[in-house]
């Protein structure tokens, strides 16, 4: 006896200490349901190995239809939690063996504590004795199964086997490496170890075989297979929500730090022309002052005109203020031209400037893209004036930026490209120059490309940098989900 008393307890604690881990894991993310139903099984599992090792030691009929019965307690929790722990893991379940199974379990449950000396026999005559891993213990001699209910227990188990092979066969369908690795982890954890006990215990309550009454290495088997895939599953999760924390918080700092030297320049190139004039006039104003005796009339003039100006050094402030102000992104539907125009209207003056051609390539009838209008044109600018400055060590008829769109209607997107005619993107920095602060100019901030690659990943498009078969320089490629 000594050796499965051992075995069954060991069994009993391993099935507590995952009951305790998945209990764990469920108070850390009250979503994860799968980890509570993995815990109830645990401890059903615990209980139930209690309960078996009871039925080996039973030496009179009673005592055996007595624990038997009892074996229902910890039994049906355990059948009902995997249940569930499918539906909430595989998340394609079929809806009507769900509730058959529970339905046809909640009626064998209470039936059995109904009848006499249980559900599954009308009388146990006698029981035995047989060598099971060396120790002795009881199991049935002569006994009379009640055949009709006996029939129901097998049929809640068979849609028990349907069900959970049914759910992993249409997790596995979904596609997807997340969804086939679950499905097989369920069906293997579940359905194989499943299958074989119904099948062994059916022969047991027949008459067939002689061995002990256990669903232990079922349940085990079920529950070290799961806990191991869930706490992997935990762990991994826990893991990217780490990453994407620090990464959301990166983001942040480089927006903060982009949007500074954004504010900065641009109050400085706004302010510069109000307050030279003011200082003109105030030169003007002093010299006037030191006449004698001051023209008053000519003094008023000019103090009015450097009020003037200082209202206007007050307005750029207020709109620069304004136009800067932190905002998230909103999703409507656009026009991809829209926000090219845009861009390029506002690049264009200083394409003039270095002698940069700006070409257009959008075709009538694209798709109109979910996008932020002001967000995307910002990427557009960026692009562009990355562009202007790339083709600057090119001789001035050869600066060239052509920017094109495509809808790509099979994936539901239009792409949108912007190519220069700029030397390109070295291959030794190709990997680096969406880093934030990866710069390769005196006066850059590295910024750009970083911002405008969590744009487009928030729009939930790609960023990429290519360099076109037969074409010269870098072509910066986007894509946008058409609305
Ligand atoms: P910045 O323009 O301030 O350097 P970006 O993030 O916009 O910051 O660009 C990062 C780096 O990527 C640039 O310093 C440059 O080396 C490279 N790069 C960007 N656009 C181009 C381009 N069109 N052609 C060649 N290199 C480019």
């Amino acid at each position: 006896m000594e050796s499965v008393i051992v075995l069954w307890s060991a069994a009993a604690a391993a099935a507590m200490v995952l009951a305790v881990l998945c209990g764990l894991m469920w108070l850390m993310d009250r979503r994860d349901t799968a980890s509570l139903m993995l815990c109830i099984l645990g401890i059903s599992t615990a209980a139930a190995a209690y309960v078996e090792l009871g039925l080996m030691h039973a030496r009179t009929p009673e005592e055996f239809g007595a624990w038997i019965r009892w074996y229902h307690l910890p039994l049906f929790p355990a059948l009902v939690a995997q249940v569930f722990f499918v539906h909430f893991y595989l998340e394609s379940s079929t809806k009507w063996l769900m509730w058959g199974v529970v339905l046809t379990r909640s009626f064998i449950f209470i039936a059995n504590f109904l009848l006499q000396p249980n559900y599954h026999f009308s009388s146990i005559e006698s029981v035995h004795f047989v060598s099971v891993l060396g120790a002795q213990v009881s199991a049935i001699e002569h006994a009379v199964p009640r055949r009709g209910l006996q029939s129901i227990a097998v049929l809640s188990l068979l849609l028990l086997f349907l069900y959970v092979m049914s759910a992993a066969v249409r997790c596995w369908r979904k596609g997807g490496a997340e969804q086939r690795r679950r499905a097989l982890a369920v069906g293997l954890a579940e359905g194989l170890p499943m299958l074989l006990t119904i099948l062994y215990g059916q022969l047991v309550i027949f008459g067939v075989l002689g061995g002990p009454i256990s669903n232990i290495p079922w349940f085990l088997g079920a529950l070290l297979i799961m806990g191991y895939v869930s706490v992997h599953d935990f762990v991994l999760s826990r893991r990217a929500r780490l990453e994407a924390a620090e990464l959301r918080s990166q983001l942040a700092q480089i927006e903060r730090i982009n949007l500074l030297g954004r504010l900065a320049s641009a109050l400085s190139h706004e302010l510069s022309q109000p307050m030279s004039a003011m200082s003109l006039n105030l030169g003007a104003a002093l010299k006037r002052l030191k006449q004698a005796p001051p023209d008053t009339a000519e003094l008023a003039a000019i103090l009015n005109d450097v009020d003037n100006d200082n209202d206007r050094a007050i307005d750029i402030i207020k709109r620069i203020r304004q136009l800067f102000k932190q905002r998230a992104i909103e999703l409507n539907p656009i026009r991809v031209e829209d926000a090219v125009k845009n861009a390029v209207s506002l690049a264009e003056a200083e394409a003039k400037a270095k002698s940069v051609a700006l070409q257009l390539g959008i075709p009538p009838g694209l798709p109109l893209v979910s996008g932020d209008s002001i967000h995307l044109s910002q990427v557009l600018l960026n692009l562009l004036m990355n562009g202007i400055q790339a083709v600057q060590s090119r001789p001035a008829d050869a600066r060239q930026i052509v920017i094109e769109a495509r809808a790509d209607l099979a994936k539901g997107e239009v792409e949108v490209c912007v190519r220069d005619s700029g030397p390109g993107v070295p291959g030794t920095i190709v990997h680096r120059i969406f880093d934030p602060l990866f710069t390769t100019k005196p006066e850059g901030m590295g910024m750009g490309l970083a911002i405008s690659h969590t744009i487009i990943e928030a729009h939930g498009g790609r960023l990429w940098v290519g360099k076109d078969a037969g074409q010269e320089g870098a072509a910066f490629h986007f894509t946008l989900r058409a609305a």
